[in-house]
């Protein structure tokens, strides 16, 4: 259970004409939450409402202990004090201003002492040879790459993205997918995401907070594949098509499928990600003929979950280092020792993040 001073609280009524918002949740202020559900539910209010933008919520609002709304006694901290940055679809860059100019318009309105460099930012997102240009000359993926590197330069407490690879072609979401991996990897920054996407949830998430008809839900089956948030990420290269949307890869010497959102062409090297409980470990040759793919590793360490139900194996493949979460039995365990060689099966196919 996270501490007071690790959670974002919220106690929130919102009625619209066709809403009903009514949010109980303590949210952990680390990585990535994604607020997901379907178009309508509710979502992005959510997010205005913890931005300070919606002001008609009733209830209360405490960020890390720090109480931002509190209906009762009229308490009502504004945006600018609550130190959030918000990122939207439509990425509202100011079309007066070059990209320096709008990075330099989150820059000077920071008003915390702490937060990122403009280098810091303009490396991760590699905004430099943007910097003279006009926001209306920039692509829809760099255009948002600006928008971020704004919001990271306000230096916030808290960012919020509201759908921001929604606008994109898949083209587009495969080039901005490494940018936002960066950012989550590089500044220690907790991050809410509003999406409808069940692939960014399996790319970006920590945790996922599902919302449907302003309620958040869970054990909905419609969501589960959202919920394996747990994934591992390795080196592939493309070698064909098993059908459209679907590539084969290799992985040295061994073969998996996975899923496409853009165009990777055969030859291209990936990033795949593959959900660590959809992988099994054997000896010797593995099984299941219809496995998604099937790679040789070596065993590198074991450990147990916290709880003691999962023994997490890392294995290091010829694509770098995969996680396996695997229910624990003495079987399992009398089976595996460091430095082993054993078949990874992985029984659905992998998702390829980006291009390398
Ligand atoms: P989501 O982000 O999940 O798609 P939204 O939060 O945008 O959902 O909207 C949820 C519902 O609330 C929609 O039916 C929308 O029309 C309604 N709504 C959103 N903002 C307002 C508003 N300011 N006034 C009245 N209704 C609104």
């Amino acid at each position: 259970m996270a501490s007071l001073a690790e959670q974002l609280k919220l106690d929130l009524v919102l009625r619209y004409q066709n809403l009903e918002l009514e949010v109980s949740e303590e949210i952990y202020l680390s990585g990535v939450t994604t607020l997901f559900g379907p178009s309508g539910a509710g979502k992005s209010t959510l997010l205005r409402v913890v931005a300070g933008i919606e002001r008609s919520a009733l209830g209360q609002i405490t960020y890390m202990g720090i109480p931002w709304l509190d209906s009762k006694t009229g308490l009502f901290v504004p945006p600018h004090k609550r130190a959030v940055a918000m990122v939207f679809q439509d990425t509202q860059l100011f079309p007066h201003l070059t990209v320096a100019g709008n990075l330099n318009y989150g820059y000077r309105r920071r008003n915390r002492r702490c937060g990122p460099e403009w280098s810091e930012v303009t490396e991760a997102l590699d905004l430099d040879p943007l910097l003279d240009r006009d926001v209306d000359a920039l692509s829809g993926g760099e255009r948002q790459r600006v928008a971020l590197g704004r919001s990271l330069l306000a230096a916030p407490r808290l960012l919020l993205l509201d759908e921001p690879l929604a606008a994109l072609d898949a083209a587009r979401k495969a080039e901005i997918m490494p940018y936002l991996k960066r950012v989550i990897a590089e500044f220690d920054l907790p991050i809410i995401y509003v999406t409808h996407s069940k692939l960014e949830v399996r790319l970006l998430a920590s945790r996922v907070l599902a919302l449907v008809n302003g309620k958040v839900v869970r054990g909905n089956e419609s969501l589960d594949g959202a919920r394996h948030s747990e994934h591992s990420c390795i080196r592939a290269s493309v070698v064909g098509l098993e059908c459209p949307g679907l590539a084969v890869c290799k992985v040295g010497e061994g073969v998996m499928l996975a899923e496409m959102q853009g165009k990777h062409a055969v030859g291209t090297e990936v990033e795949l990600v593959i959900e660590r409980s959809s992988m099994l470990l054997f000896a010797g040759e593995g099984g299941n003929a219809l496995a998604a793919g099937k790679l040789d590793g070596v065993v590198s360490s074991i450990d147990r979950s916290t709880d003691g139900t999962l023994l997490h194996v890392t294995m290091s493949t010829a694509g770098g280092e995969l996680v396996a979460n695997l229910h624990r039995s003495s079987w399992i365990e009398r089976q595996l020792a460091i430095n082993d060689a054993m078949q990874v099966v992985i029984s659905k196919p992998a998702v390829v993040s980006y291009s390398l």
